[in-house]
C-alpha cells in the first residue's frame, strides 16, 4: 500500500493517478519491466552475433536486455578470440593469422 502525497487517501502500489484528488502519485510507465533478464547475457557470450543483433533490435524498446544480450555478445566475443589464441598456442597452428588473413 502506498498514500497519496497531495491527500494521504491510500492508494494502490501501481496507482499512477490518486483516486480521491487525481494528482499523479507515479511515474508512467513504472509498471513496464525496466530490469533485464540475465540470461540475454548468456545467450549472447554464447552467440554472439545474436546477442548483438539483439542489442540493436532492443537498444530503444528494451534497453536492459540490450545491455545484457551486448555484453554477453562482447565478453563472448572476446572469449572466443582469448580461446583461438591459447588454442594456437597449445597446437602450434596459427589459426589467428589465418583469420587475420581473411579479413585484409
Ligand atoms: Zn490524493
Amino acid at each position: 500500500m502506498k498514500y497519496c502525497n497531495h491527500c494521504g487517501q491510500e492508494l494502490v502500489d501501481d496507482a499512477v493517478v490518486c483516486t480521491n484528488c487525481g494528482r499523479q502519485v507515479g511515474e508512467f510507465g513504472d509498471n513496464v519491466k525496466t530490469t533485464g533478464s540475465f540470461g540475454w547475457a548468456i545467450l549472447g557470450f554464447f552467440f554472439p552475433l545474436i546477442g548483438l543483433i539483439l542489442y540493436l533490435v532492443w537498444k530503444k524498446t528494451r534497453p536492459m536486455d540490450a545491455k545484457y544480450s551486448g555484453y554477453g555478445a562482447l565478453i563472448g566475443f572476446i572469449a572466443n578470440i582469448v580461446c583461438l589464441i591459447l588454442f594456437d598456442g597449445l597446437t602450434g597452428n596459427n589459426n589467428v593469422q589465418f583469420y587475420l588473413n581473411l579479413i585484409r
